[in-house]
């Protein structure tokens, strides 16, 4: 059994939700005696005590704080309709309950009939940046030596994939932020760029309380958001550009920085290539032609530009940092506008220093780690290409199998979930922490894909949008309920620690993969236990870029019963124990000779036409109460009722112009569909523009609308810009 009892004193580990990972201590709650009755009194509604009562550790990254979602975390763990048996749907078209053995035995001879048929890729694997990088591991080795399918990707090809494309290339390994979080407290400015982390991950504000203080917080966003609001009132500057223009700011920045000889000459000799090519792609972008397309006066793209300057080590300031988030990266041109900002962080000598840096803030609660094990299409363990013959011959000797029998790469995910049901493409879907009936772009063709399975096996703890889809639904264990290992985004190795009980039947999928591997035949050892798993995972890292070879659970643990705040990757094991590497690039970056690459771009503009149909920008994002898909934050009641629904943001004058008042009932048509909402006037979103948060499904699930238009290097979809028409809701 996977099940392990639940130990009575206080576990300390991270919150569930985002690559923050915030530390909590979790107090198992007995009876109505405890003195953290407070939290553990029963939940509205009448529900039942919550099994833990949840405090906030003084980890570095939250440094005692915890946002919302964070302190309402347990009751998680008690939603009234979790998922704590088998389901399997029946031929009345519903889902009943069934045993493990009947589901399992199910799924086992579907599958086999489904490859036999279809070949290998017939069978298709989606996971999520919120599986330990345990389960994370098992997945993409279940998925190349079990199922022998090439067809695995998961939803942090939705957060971070362009950031990473573009830091890989750069940089030659990609960690979102290589250095401690911690270090941005030191700088004189922060340039944060499509990001809204006052929102997403508060506790993580604290740490621009520097640059604040120095005047030196720049955000780049066209919605005056929570963050937008922290440097708008003097204490930085709130640059709000048009809808999908991000990159012409960045370019614009960059020729100022060349113009004006900011640039730290020596660093870009010893240290880049590429920087001549680069410069040549700014020239055309000075600050008044940049105005004409992004909006942003000339005079603020000149004061941004000599602000960072001046920050930097080689003007003799206290450090600068460019820090990218999904408002840049989730677009057609992510890559490019990723590597813009990376040019800017090199030409200035922000990278690979001390105090100073590029990073990108990644967004899911191991969107790092879980990039790194294998569950990425193009991807094996330790961060390595598919595609390497060394990469692929070492992994397969610590899997035990033939190199020659490893699949090749395969479909990123809009491609895998657009080929689903399509002659020649996967007829099975097995989902793993994931909805991607709300998270995916263009979600309603999504729909249709999935309803044309052959087979929809979905692993989660809650009745996702997704998961109510499915042909077999599967009860798996969730955060508080298992050990295991998270990656923050900072490239910390943490550990998640175990303090209730698993309800029912529910299991971990470290325990299902070893059963569905046994099922169907394959000798491929799958271990049931996370440190184990862990330990396999480290040699399988061993000698790549992601080198987790020198961590286990047990050293994890030692270092945190002496106050360590977790070990960053990479940690080979050596004779001598590795300490870990807080901060990355400071000798060489990842490339062959040691230089960081600086690649030429260009704005080529959002995908999506905004003009005579549809004449308004739509961007999307999230809200304070919610995370990600909302599968689990809408079950938690507190947060529910705090924003309970969708809603659209228009500025007063689009809603005078298109006869819709604050309150009204809204209808927003793109291309791909159609959805509706409530309105709210506010001036935080400029007159051309729409918001919407992305956190439901149904009427108001905004991404049956969002475009499906890929990045092509890194298959980002185009998430954050599409073009919208704005429609009253009269009565009927
Ligand atoms: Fe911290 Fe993120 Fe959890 Fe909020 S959601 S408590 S910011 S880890």
């Amino acid at each position: 059994s996977s099940a392990t009892a639940a130990p009575a004193a206080p576990a300390a580990t991270h919150c569930p939700y985002c690559a923050l990972q915030c530390g909590m201590e979790l107090t198992p709650v007995e009876g109505s005696a405890s003195s953290a009755a407070a939290v553990a009194a029963p939940a509205p509604g009448g529900r039942a005590p919550l099994p833990v009562a949840v405090s906030p550790r003084d980890f570095p990254t939250n440094a005692g704080g915890l946002c919302q979602k964070g302190w309402t975390s347990a009751s998680v763990l008690g939603v009234p309709d979790r998922i704590t048996t088998p389901l399997v749907r029946g031929a009345d078209g519903e889902l009943a309950e069934a045993t493990w053995d009947e589901a399992l035995t199910l799924v086992t001879d579907r599958v086999r009939a489904i490859q036999d048929r279809h070949g290998p890729e017939g069978v298709a694997i989606f996971g999520g940046g919120g599986l330990t990088n345990e389960k994370a591991y098992a997945l993409g080795k279940f998925a190349r030596t079990v199922l022998r399918t090439p067809n695995i990707d998961y939803n942090g090809r939705f957060c971070m994939s362009s950031a990473a494309a573009a830091g890989n290339r750069a940089f030659g390994v990609d960690r979102g932020m290589p250095f401690p979080l911690t270090d941005l407290g030191g700088a004189d400015v922060v340039l944060l760029l499509g990001s809204n982390p006052a929102e997403t991950m508060p506790p993580f504000v604290q740490h621009l309380a520097g640059a604040r203080d120095a005047g030196g917080l720049v955000v780049v966003d066209p919605r005056r958001s929570a963050t937008a609001r922290l440097a708008d009132d003097g204490q930085g500057i709130h640059v709000q550009p048009v809808p999908g223009t991000d990159m012409v700011v960045l370019l614009a920045l960059l020729h100022v920085v060349v113009a004006e000889r900011l640039v730290d000459a020596d660093y870009l000799a010893e240290r880049t290539a590429g920087y001549d090519d680069v410069v040549r792609s700014v020239s055309a972008w000075w600050p008044e032609r940049a105005e004409t397309v992004c909006g942003v006066p000339a005079e603020t793209l000149r004061v941004v530009a000599r602000r960072l300057a001046a920050a930097s080590p080689a003007h003799g300031g206290r450090g600068a940092y460019v820090l990218t988030g999904r408002g840049v990266e989730q677009s057609a041109q992510g890559t490019a506008t990723v590597t813009a900002a990376i040019n800017l962080a090199l030409s200035l000598g922000l990278v690979g220093r001390e105090g100073s840096g590029y990073g990108c803030l990644t967004g899911q609660g191991n969107g790092q780690g879980g990039r790194e094990h294998g569950q990425k299409s193009d991807q094996l363990p330790g961060y390595r290409k598919i595609d390497d013959p060394a990469a692929r011959s070492y992994v397969a000797s610590v899997w035990g199998v033939d190199p020659e029998t490893l699949p090749g790469p395969g479909k990123p995910a809009v491609a895998l979930l657009s080929s689903l049901a399509t002659p020649g493409g996967p007829q099975a879907l097995f989902v793993h922490g994931s909805n991607v009936l709300v998270s995916a772009p263009n979600a309603d063709r999504v729909r249709e894909r999935l309803e044309a399975l052959d087979l929809l096996v979905v692993c989660d703890f809650v009745p996702s949008e997704t998961a109510r889809l499915a042909d077999v639904v599967l009860p798996v264990t969730q955060w508080a309920e298992e050990e295991g290992t998270m990656t923050s985004l900072e490239g910390r190795v943490i550990r998640r620690r175990q303090a209730v009980e698993a309800p029912g039947q529910a299991r971990s999928e470290l325990w299902l993969l070893a059963e569905l591997a046994r099922r169907l035949g394959s000798d491929v050892h799958f271990g049931t236990d996370p440190a184990e798993v862990f330990d396999e995972l480290a040699r399988a890292s061993a000698g790549g870029p992601a080198d987790y070879s020198g961590l286990s659970h047990a050293r994890l643990d030692a270092d945190e019963a002496v106050g360590g705040p977790g070990l960053y990757w990479p940690c080979p094991a050596t004779t001598a124990e590795h300490p870990g590497t807080p901060r990355m690039f400071l000798d060489a970056f990842g490339t062959p000779d040691g230089r960081a690459r600086m690649v030429p771009v260009d704005h080529g503009g959002p995908t999506d036409d905004v003009r005579g149909d549809a004449p308004t920008y739509l961007v999307t994002g999230r809200v304070l109460q919610h995370y990600q898909s909302g599968a689990q934050t809408r079950r938690v009641a507190e947060l529910d009722r705090l924003v309970p629904e969708p809603y659209v943001e228009l500025h007063p004058q689009l809603g005078l112009r298109v006869g819709v008042a604050d309150g009204d009932r809204v209808r927003l048509e793109s291309a791909r569909g159609v959805v509706e909402a409530v309105a709210r006037w506010t001036d935080a979103v400029r007159p051309d523009t729409v918001f919407m948060p992305f956190h439901w499904g149904g009427l108001g699930g905004v991404n049956r609308i969002t475009s499906d238009a890929v990045d092509p290097i890194s298959s980002m979809p185009e998430f954050k810009v599409c073009a919208v028409d704005v429609i009253p809701v009269t009565a009927a």
